[in-house]
């Protein structure tokens, strides 16, 4: 399963798998003044998709989850 993660401060959301350390960490946490985490989302491509309709500046895959396999 794939994670997207809506970052205010960066003004971005990037795209995690299920294994990243990031969402291992922050996804429990329900008050996050942060951002907020969409998901879980069936394919890596369709998380993409997400992520560019949040209207953030940058829409990319996290530079770890970007060689996981769908
Ligand atoms: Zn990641």
């Amino acid at each position: 399963m794939w994670y997207v993660y809506v970052n205010h401060v960066h003004n971005r959301a990037l795209v995690h798998h299920e294994s990243c350390g990031e969402v291992n960490k922050t996804l429990a946490t329900a008050k996050d003044p942060r951002g907020y985490w969409i998901g879980p989302v069936e394919s890596k491509d369709l998380a993409l998709v997400i992520a560019r309709a949040t209207g953030k500046l940058t829409a990319d895959y996290c530079e770890k989850c970007r060689a996981e396999p769908k």
